[in-house]
């Protein structure tokens, strides 16, 4: 058994406080009842009377995915906070497809309204203000702004063209002035950084997560970029966690559509289950519509097909890069 960590110890006060809503977790209990019965515990309304009967959406290659008037149904309606039940199955297949994590068991998913909504939520879990996190630096701007209007005491630790610097991070810490204020937290975009494009090597992660080993740090992953690399992304952090100490964040935004709002979130089960307190009680749940068209179209598609589609997009990515290259050295060579 890998080692268990104490995740009371990296609870905000908030997410500490966090309790079940009993409303939502009778959603829950309704979702797995049989078709036949009816619910006086939340507000559901009766998807009869919404005035949407059923859809049909051509994809690019002029196949089409059937939205019938059940589908429909249950796509108009409140779902279970974490999301629609077949979509997560598939994700979950998706993560053993791409990262083969060590002891999956340990580990739940939740669908957020795109990554930056899971990523709000993670900081919030973890964070109290004026607590210090461990950022990039440079950093995506959308987390950094949260992260200021938050509070947070962000400390910045440079990069190199394999990412987060660990030797920066690791005198950082061990130089660190009071035991009992170090960071408890890491916060990195492994693949395609935004903004430098950087991504991690196999032997930068294993520093990186060897130094939160020593210092028990978590680890969020935000990966929005991994389906894009023009070659294998190495191994991420979720593959090599012994421990339980990564949260995973996912996002469709860059390959199925960014107005879906669509990412996912993968996180040791403790800590998966104070964000769904929170979800439960903000957003309640991501778009059932969004969920049950990228379920359609991912149950068309299988595993392969979405691999081919992600090929692809890496592939066109790939070549505006050549022609960006081309462009820069032909016209602002010597400049
Ligand atoms: N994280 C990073 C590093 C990003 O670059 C972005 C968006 O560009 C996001 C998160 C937010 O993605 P989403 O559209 O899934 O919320």
């Amino acid at each position: 058994m890998p080692n268990c960590l104490d995740y009371a110890r990296f609870l905000s006060r908030a997410a500490a406080r966090r309790q079940p809503s009993a409303i939502r977790e009778a959603t829950q209990l309704f979702a797995r009842s049989p078709p036949s019965t009816i619910s006086f515990a939340s507000g559901s309304p009766n998807a009869s009377l919404f005035p949407f009967k059923e859809a049909t959406i051509t994809l690019k290659d002029d196949t089409t995915i059937q939205l019938d008037s059940s589908a429909m149904a249950k796509a108009l309606q409140y779902l279970p906070t974490p999301g629609q039940a077949d979509l997560l199955e598939w994700l979950r297949k998706l993560q053993i497809r791409y990262h083969s994590p060590i002891d999956f068991k340990r580990y739940e998913l939740c669908v957020t309204n795109g990554s930056m909504e899971g990523l709000s939520k993670v900081f919030e879990l973890l964070l109290n203000t004026t607590e210090p996190i461990l950022v990039d630096s440079p950093c995506y701007s959308g987390s950094l702004d949260f992260l200021r209007g938050f509070g947070a005491n962000i400390i910045s630790v440079n990069t190199d063209s394999n990412g987060m610097n660990a030797e920066y991070l690791n005198n950082i810490l061990s130089n660190w002035s009071d035991s009992n204020t170090l960071p408890r937290v890491l916060y990195t975009i492994p693949n395609g950084s935004n903004p430098t494009g950087a991504s991690m090597s196999h032997e930068r992660k294993k520093d990186i997560y060897t130094i939160a080993q020593k210092y028990n740090l978590l680890i969020i992953e935000d990966d929005p970029y991994y389906f894009l690399q023009f070659k294998k992304p190495d191994p991420s952090f979720l593959s090599m966690d012994t421990d339980g100490r990564v949260i995973r964040l996912d996002s469709m935004s860059k390959v199925l559509s960014a107005g879906m709002r669509l990412g996912f979130l993968t996180a040791p089960i403790p800590l998966w289950q104070k964000l769904v307190y929170h979800q439960q009680v903000t957003s309640m749940h991501a778009s059932s519509l969004s969920q049950m068209v990228a379920l359609k179209l991912l149950e068309k598609w299988g595993l392969s097909g979405f691999h081919q589609h992600t090929e692809q997009i890496s592939k066109f990515y790939e070549n505006q890069k050549v022609l960006m290259v081309n462009a820069i050295k032909k016209h602002l060579n010597g400049i």
